[in-house]
């Protein structure tokens, strides 16, 4: 797979635009909040730099990078609710990569999510999908296996209203306010979300209150420990203010799947775009990678970026990163 599968250059400039000119125009009430690390609730951060007028800070116990301070919860659902870039993201730029991505990421994201389940002797009768978007993952699922309840839980009118059509069971509302489903799922799932939630502790807490005791979580998001965000850092496109704004390390996923109350946490990063992502910046930045010699020589070619690729998702050290986790007995 390559980046411009899943985010095509053309439609990915617009959208990186739009967030900015969303940033400045949706967020220029100045008031900031000062938040402890949304990892691991530590004090001890410091500023790592400003992108389109927010400020990120890097957490000294855990490393987790996190927009800080940051502007009030509603500023943000207001942001969400009829932004430029969000409603682009929902009306032009998915829709114009759904295919692909179902592919090349929904249908491998089925086949590695039952691989888990099965590795921890989970059976699915019951899955939520938190953050269900298109209802793309919900659909794969049900092919592979026909009989299971599925409950897509979806804030946005539009998306919630695709879930439906597709025959889902949807709660059209943000997680932290589900009523009814305490203790309801085997599994509940939640992919590409946890980087854009404001509280990140009651957000976790919530998808362990819908897990069945012996039930597992599972949540895909950015890692700040993996190559493409060490390496771009605040050039990063991932780094995206308003709507990135959680990148947890892998220490400060521990911390935080614990802090929730969860056990058994495992974390792997099965990413393949690192390398790609890293090459394009500096095809389109030359600077990006000025004296990193080696790091050039390592990437240029297809073979050795194939192999390096290879070696980052076994060892920790992919941007994207998948985590697992169980609800006590
Ligand atoms: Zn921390």
């Amino acid at each position: 797979m390559k980046e411009n599968d899943i985010r095509p250059k053309a439609l990915l400039q617009r959208y990186i635009k739009m967030s900015a000119e969303d940033a400045e125009r949706h967020f220029a009430d100045n008031l900031r909040i000062d938040l402890p690390c949304v990892a691991c609730g530590g004090i001890e951060s410091v500023h790592a730099f400003d992108k389109h007028g927010f400020g990120y800070c890097r957490c000294n116990i855990c490393g987790t990078l996190y927009q800080n301070p940051r502007p009030s919860q509603a500023l943000f659902e207001a942001f969400y609710r009829n932004s430029e870039s969000s409603s682009y993201w929902a009306k032009v730029f998915f829709p114009a990569v759904a295919e692909a991505r179902r592919e090349k990421i929904f249908r491998p994201r089925v086949e590695r999510l039952s691989a888990m389940c099965e590795e921890s002797k989970i059976r699915v009768d019951r899955l939520i999908d938190v953050g269900a978007g298109y209802g793309l993952m919900l659909e794969e699922w049900r092919e592979k296996f026909p009989g299971a309840k599925l409950v897509a839980i979806e804030p946005s009118a539009d998306l919630a209203e695709k879930c439906r059509l597709k025959g889902f069971e949807v709660v059209e509302n943000i997680v932290e306010q589900v009523k009814r489903y305490d203790d309801f799922s085997d599994l509940v799932v939640c992919f590409e979300v946890l980087e854009h939630v404001y509280e990140p502790l009651s957000f976790l807490q919530t998808l362990h209150r819908l897990t069945r005791p012996g039930g597992m979580v599972v949540v895909s998001t950015l890692c700040i420990d993996g190559f493409d965000l060490q390496t771009l850092w605040e050039k990063s496109n991932q780094i995206s203010p308003p709507h990135h704004i959680n990148f947890l390390s892998v220490d400060g996923i521990h911390r935080l799947f614990s802090r929730a109350g969860l056990q058994d946490i495992k974390v792997t990063t099965p990413g393949l775009l690192d390398v790609d992502i890293v090459r394009n910046a500096s095809l389109q930045n030359p600077d990006i990678l000025n004296n990193q010699r080696f790091l050039k020589y390592l990437i240029e070619d297809d073979h050795r970026a194939k192999i390096f690729q290879r070696f980052l998702s076994v060892n920790q050290l992919s941007s994207h990163a998948w985590v697992s986790a169980i609800s006590p007995d």
